[in-house]
């Protein structure tokens, strides 16, 4: 075991101990054995999921069909970044780093034994331990202290990228990963819709895959100004126009190629089938809190369409976006727009939720 001298015994935390009920509190530093890590936390960012946790949404705890998921009390947040302050000799060894290195988890704990997790699929672990949302097994970054545990799959960071920019790595893996779900050749017209933080990630390593065009889709006017910075070739308002025939006009009348839905919005959806050419792709990474109602025979009889899911990312997706954002590959200054202290998380959330001002909000601990 490396440790650095002076790690407390305590530290701050925003803890959520159920639906609208998160706290900030004094909690103690994670122990940690030589299988583990223990960092000290440089900055979280706030995923929509943590303001609709903390807001009560039933796919965390439960309603309906969904079974509850969270497990209280649990420290929130799983898009953080931390420095080693104290590292087992197993885990130096396993993840190759040492004290002082900067390094992030992947959200999700592997539980190591399903058959997800044995073919190396183990983004899809049939028990989804995500950090920020089980207690004990996988506490998250809202703290001061963080601890990877034994089956955590841990990347090494460099240091120069901004710790707020580096919050960006877990939202750039899902879109990495979601992006190479679409499988995108170079004359497709590729659509994203949801401009998002990572719907602004996805548009960007869209852009590296060269593709003919690449089209954004928001309601928000200041979201489609990010867009246009960040390199997209033509932006889409659907409160200005009507989109479906604006691609349409694009594409000699046949539909966009890919279409990538980064809404959680069931329009996000039926407007994607619509503009979909036929034998297109459409990729579905939103998280809805309706459901929502087609005519399948759009995708079958109609167009004979692929339909792709995507959900979070594995190691392909984390390799990818820490690289490409080291290289300045891609760029999320633009995106990250606030940062508050760990004790302002109630505005933060309250930011980041309300969204008209705010694209990504960070907490610094
Ligand atoms: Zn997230
Ligand atoms: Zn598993």
């Amino acid at each position: 075991m490396k440790r650095i001298d002076n790690i407390p015994k305590t530290m701050m935390a925003v803890r959520s101990h159920g639906p609208k009920d998160n706290r900030y509190e004094e909690i103690p530093v994670p122990e940690i054995n030589e299988d583990e890590v223990l960092v000290k936390v440089e900055a979280c960012g706030i995923c929509a999921g943590d303001t609709k946790s903390y807001q009560g949404a039933a796919m965390f705890w439960g309603g309906g069909v969904l079974p509850p998921w969270t497990k209280v009390p649990v420290v929130a947040g799983h898009e953080f970044i931390g420095e080693v302050v104290a590292i087992g000799d197993n885990a130096a060894k396993k993840h190759k780093l040492k004290v002082g290195d900067r390094a992030i988890a992947e959200q999700i704990v592997p539980c190591g034994e399903c058959r997800f997790c044995k073919s190396g699929e183990y983004w899809m672990c049939q028990h989804q331990n995500i950090h920020g949302h089980q207690g004990e097994v996988a506490d998250g970054g809202m703290a001061q202290y963080m601890k990877y545990g034994p089956n955590d799959t841990v990347h090494k960071v460099p240091k120069h990228i901004p710790a707020e920019h580096a919050a960006m790595i877990e939202p750039l893996s899902c879109s990495v990963h979601t992006i190479e779900r679409a499988k995108i050749k170079m004359n497709d017209v590729v659509v994203v819709a949801g401009m998002g933080p990572i719907g602004l990630c996805k548009i960007q390593y869209a852009k590296l895959k060269s593709p003919k065009m690449v089209i954004a889709i928001d309601i928000n006017p200041k979201r489609l100004e990010v867009a246009k910075k960040l390199g997209v070739d033509v932006v889409i308002n659907p409160k200005e126009c009507d989109a479906v025939q604006a691609v349409l006009d694009l594409t000699d009348g046949y539909g966009c190629d890919v279409y990538i839905n980064s809404t959680g919005h069931p329009s996000g959806v039926i407007q994607g089938l619509q503009m979909v050419r036929k034998l297109g792709t459409f990729v579905e990474f939103g998280v809805f809190s309706k459901e929502t109602s087609v005519d399948w025979s759009i995708i079958g009889d109609r167009k004979e369409m692929t339909i792709y899911g995507a959900h979070i990312s594995g190691r392909d997706g984390y390799e990818i976006a820490i690289r490409t954002l080291a290289d300045g590959l891609i760029r999320v200054d633009d995106i990250v727009t606030h940062k508050f202290p760990l004790k302002d998380w109630e505005e933060a959330f309250a930011l980041q939720a309300d969204g008209k001002e705010s694209i990504k909000v960070v907490l610094i601990p």
